[in-house]
C-alpha cells in the first residue's frame, strides 16, 4: 500500500550541480517515504532528472558502512566501535607526523557533501591537525574553469543565471553533453523562445549534438585552434565591440598573436573546412545577437583546458557578449557542491574565498575562525596528482579519503593498486563498503548520506540551497560534520573549533568570513531565509544600513567591472600544445571518454544501487566504434571487443554507430575498467587530468 505523507520539506537534490530542489514527503517520524520535484523552485521550475527521483532508493542498500572496519595483521576487515576506529585514526596519523612531518598525510575529499562539511575537514585537517596538503576531486571536474576565471576575471565568478539559456539568440556548447548530462538545463534551453540557433562542438555526435541546429564535430583536441581561428576571423573583419574591448587588457597582443590562427591555417588540428570556420565565425558575432558560451568536461578535462576555456572567455569579451542576459563565458559545474569546494574547501584556496598568501587574507581568516593567525600556512596545498605523485615516490604516507572514489576514477586507475603499496594507512570515509577506494582501506569509517544531514550546496550559477536531514542513517554511521567533531576530540584541537557546534553554526562562520569578498553572502541570515528566498545566488552582502538586502543578482560584470586589480578583464592565450598521447601504428585510435547517461552518476557508487536506475542502463561496458571500424574489424553489434593502451586493457560489447568518427571511439565513464586506459597528462595551470583523448588498439576477442 502506499504510504500518505504526513508533511514535506525540500532539499537540493545531491548529484549534479544543476541544483534541482526536491520535495521529501515525511511520514509521522519525519522520514522520507517518497519525493517530487519541487514546482516553485527558479532552477528546475518542476522538473527532476532520472537520478533525483530516485534519490532515496541508495540510502537502502545492503551495501551501506554501518560500522567502522578495521584491517587486523591478516588483511581481514573486523568490525570496531568508533572509538577504537578513532584513537587508531589519531595513532597512526599523529606517529606519521612525528615521524615525517606534516608533508606526510593528505586528504582526498569531494564535491559530493556540503560546504559546512567540506570548510570543516579543511580546517580541522590543515589548522586543527597540522598538515598541509589536501584536495578535492573537483581537481577531476572544474579546476580548469576555476583557473581559468580567477586568471580572466580575477576571482573564480561564472559569470551567468540560468535564465541565460532562455536569453540567448545563439547558444554555443562545446565539449557538453547538456541533454544528459545536466538535462533539466537542457529544458531550460528548450524553454527558449527566441528561436536560438543551438552550436554543438564535440567531436562526438551526442544526444545534444544530434538535437542541436548545428553540430561541430571537429577532430579531438581541435578546440583550441577552432576558437583562436574564431576570433581571428572577427578582429579581421571588425566584428568587435570596442566599448567592452575598452574594459581588457592585453587586445594589441592578443590580435597579434591571432595572425597565425587564420581557417587555413587550423584545417588539419581541427578537420574543418575553411568555410565551415568562417560561417561559425559569422554566427557568433552578428551583430545585435546575444550569444553564450557554455562549456564542461570536454574543455575542462584537457592537457590545456584552461587556454581553451579562456578562449571562450575572450571570445566573450571581444563581441560584447558577457555582463548582459543571454550571453556570457559560462563553465557549467560538475558536481552538486562543486563551487561549495570552489569557494571553502580550504585546498588550494584559503577558505571563504581568500588566497593562502596574502597575510592580510590568513589574518582575516584567523580572526573570524578564531584561532592563531600562526596555525595557517601560506603555502598552498599540492594538487591531487601531485599527492598522488608524492605518494608513490613514498613522501605521502597516510591517506585519508573522504566521499570520493578515485580508485575508479583517477586516469590510469591501475597506479592507484600500486601506490596502494606504499601507503602506510588508508583511511575512507564513505556511504558504502563496497567501492573501490573502501576496498582498498586500512580504515573505513561510515558515514552518513545525502538525506541523512543537514546543510548547503552551490550550484553552477552560484546558487546557495539547503539540504535536509531526513532519514536516520544506518547502523553508527555519522554525518560527516560530526565525524569531523570526534577526529577534532580525540586529536586534541577541539579547542579550536568551539564554534562549529552544528552545520548551521558552521554556516554562520563560514558566511562571515565572505565579507567583502566577490562572493560575499552576509546578507543570508540563516537557513530558513535561504529556503524562504528560493535559493540565493552570491554575492548577497549584508547592506551597511540595516535594510534587507535586495533580491540577489542574476549574473555578474553587468557593470563591466571585473575583479582584477585594474577592474579590467585579461585576454590570455598561448599556442596549441600537441596531444599528449597522439595515435599511431601500434595504437591508432583515440579513445574518447564521457558520461553515457543521464540515469547513472560518475562511478555509480549511489546510483548503481537504484534497481530503477540499473535497469535504464548497460550494467557491463560497452564501446562505441564507427561503422567502417566496425567492417575493418569484423565485429557485428554486442560483439566483444578488446581496448588497449599502453597503460591497461577492457574487454567492452561492440555498439556500431557514426556517433564517432572512423579511428575514434567513447566508452562511458561509469564502468571502473575504462580508467585503467586513460592517460596522466594534466593541465600545467589547473592540474585538471586529461581524460579526453589517449591512443589505444582494437581487437576483436
Ligand atoms: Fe537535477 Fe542534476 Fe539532480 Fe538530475 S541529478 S535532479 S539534473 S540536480
Amino acid at each position: 500500500a502506499r504510504l500518505k505523507p504526513a508533511s514535506a520539506v525540500t532539499s537540493i537534490c545531491g548529484y549534479c550541480a544543476t541544483g534541482c530542489q526536491l520535495k521529501l514527503h515525511l511520514d509521522e517520524q519525519g522520514r522520507a517515504i517518497n519525493l517530487s520535484p519541487q514546482a516553485g523552485y527558479p532552477v528546475n521550475l518542476g522538473m527532476a532528472c532520472p537520478k533525483g527521483w530516485q534519490a532515496l532508493d541508495p540510502l537502502d542498500s545492503a551495501e551501506r558502512a554501518t560500522v567502522p572496519l578495521l584491517r587486523d595483521e591478516t588483511g581481514k576487515m573486523l568490525r570496531v566501535g568508533w572509538a577504537e576506529a578513532l584513537e587508531t585514526f589519531a595513532s597512526r596519523f599523529k606517529s606519521l607526523k612525528e615521524q615525517h612531518g606534516r608533508e606526510s598525510v593528505a586528504f582526498l575529499s569531494t564535491g559530493q557533501i556540503p560546504f559546512e562539511e567540506m570548510a570543516f575537514l579543511g580546517c580541522l585537517f590543515k589548522f586543527g591537525m597540522g598538515f598541509l596538503h589536501g584536495d578535492a576531486n573537483t581537481r577531476q571536474c572544474m579546476a580548469t574553469a576555476v583557473t581559468a576565471y580567477k586568471q580572466s576575471f580575477g576571482f573564480d565568478a561564472p559569470p551567468y543565471s540560468y535564465a541565460d539559456f532562455e536569453e540567448s539568440d545563439v547558444i554555443v556548447l562545446v565539449g557538453s553533453n547538456l541533454c544528459i548530462a545536466h538535462p533539466i538545463l537542457w529544458q531550460r534551453v528548450m524553454r527558449n523562445r527566441r528561436n536560438p540557433q543551438i552550436i554543438v562542438i564535440d567531436p562526438r555526435a551526442t544526444e545534444t549534438a544530434q538535437a542541436a541546429t548545428r553540430h561541430v564535430m571537429l577532430k579531438p583536441k581541435g578546440d583550441l585552434s577552432l576558437l583562436y581561428a574564431l576570433a581571428h576571423c572577427i578582429v579581421r573583419d571588425g566584428r568587435i565591440d570596442p566599448a567592452s574591448i575598452e574594459r581588457t587588457e592585453g587586445f594589441e597582443e592578443f590580435s597579434a598573436f591571432l595572425a597565425d590562427y587564420s581557417p587555413l591555417a587550423v584545417t588539419e588540428r581541427t578537420g574543418m573546412s575553411v568555410e565551415e570556420i568562417e560561417s561559425l565565425a559569422r554566427t557568433v558575432s552578428e551583430p545585435g545577437k546575444r550569444v553564450s558560451w557554455w562549456w564542461t568536461m570536454g574543455v575542462n578535462q584537457s592537457y590545456e583546458g584552461v587556454r581553451a576555456a579562456q578562449a571562450m572567455i575572450n571570445l566573450a569579451l571581444i563581441t560584447g557578449n558577457i555582463g548582459k542576459p543571454g550571453t556570457g563565458a559560462n563553465s557549467i559545474t560538475g558536481q552538486c557542491n562543486a563551487m561549495g569546494s570552489r569557494l571553502f574547501s580550504n585546498t588550494t584556496s584559503l577558505v571563504g574565498g581568500h588566497d593562502f598568501a596574502v597575510p592580510e587574507h590568513r589574518a582575516k581568516v584567523a580572526a573570524g575562525l578564531g584561532i592563531p593567525e600562526e596555525k595557517i600556512s601560506s603555502e598552498p596545498s599540492l594538487a591531487y596528482d601531485q599527492i598522488l605523485a608524492a605518494a608513490e615516490e613514498g613522501k605521502i604516507k597516510g591517506l585519508w579519503i573522504i566521499a570520493t572514489n578515485p580508485f575508479h576514477s583517477w586516469v590510469d586507475s591501475g597506479r592507484l593498486a600500486a601506490l596502494r603499496e606504499k601507503l602506510e594507512f588508508l583511511v575512507v570515509q564513505d556511504m558504502y563498503y563496497t567501492t573501490e577506494s573502501a576496498r582498498a582501506a586500512d580504515l573505513v569509517l561510515p558515514a552518513a548520506g545525502w538525506g541523512e544531514k543537514d546543510g548547503c550546496f552551490i550550484n553552477s550559477e552560484r546558487r546557495v540551497g539547503t539540504l535536509k536531514k531526513v532519514r536516520q542513517a544506518p547502523g553508527i554511521a555519522l554525518s560527516d560534520f560530526r565525524i569531523f567533531r570526534l577526529i577534532a576530540s580525540v586529536w586534541g584541537c577541539e579547542d579550536l573549533f568551539v564554534r562549529w557546534t552544528d552545520p548551521e553554526a558552521a554556516f554562520r562562520l563560514l558566511r562571515d568570513l565572505t565579507q567583502g569578498r566577490p562572493c560575499d553572502i552576509t546578507g543570508i541570515e540563516g537557513y530558513e531565509m535561504v529556503d524562504g528566498l528560493g535559493g540565493v545566488q552570491w554575492p548577497y552582502p549584508a547592506r551597511e544600513d540595516g535594510a534587507p538586502t535586495p533580491a540577489s543578482e542574476r549574473r555578474l560584470f553587468e557593470d563591466s567591472v571585473f575583479y582584477t586589480p585594474s577592474g579590467k578583464a585579461k585576454l590570455l592565450f598561448s599556442p596549441p600544445a600537441p596531444i599528449p598521447e597522439a595515435v599511431d601504428r601500434e595504437y591508432p585510435y583515440t579513445l574518447l571518454t564521457g558520461r553515457g547517461t543521464s540515469s547513472q552518476w560518475h562511478t555509480q557508487s549511489r546510483t548503481g544501487k537504484s534497481d530503477i536506475l540499473r535497469k535504464l542502463y548497460p550494467q557491463d561496458a560497452y564501446v562505441e566504434i564507427n561503422p567502417k571500424d566496425a567492417a575493418r574489424l569484423g565485429v557485428k553489434e554486442h560483439d566483444m571487443i578488446r581496448v588497449r593502451s599502453r597503460r591497461g586493457e577492457l574487454e567492452a560489447s561492440v555498439y556500431i554507430a557514426p556517433t564517432v568518427k572512423p579511428g575514434e571511439l567513447f566508452l562511458p565513464m561509469h564502468y571502473p575498467e575504462v580508467n585503467r586506459l586513460t592517460h596522466s597528462s594534466f593541465d600545467p595551470h589547473s592540474r585538471q587530468p586529461n581524460y579526453k583523448a589517449c591512443a589505444v588498439t582494437l581487437e576483436k576477442v
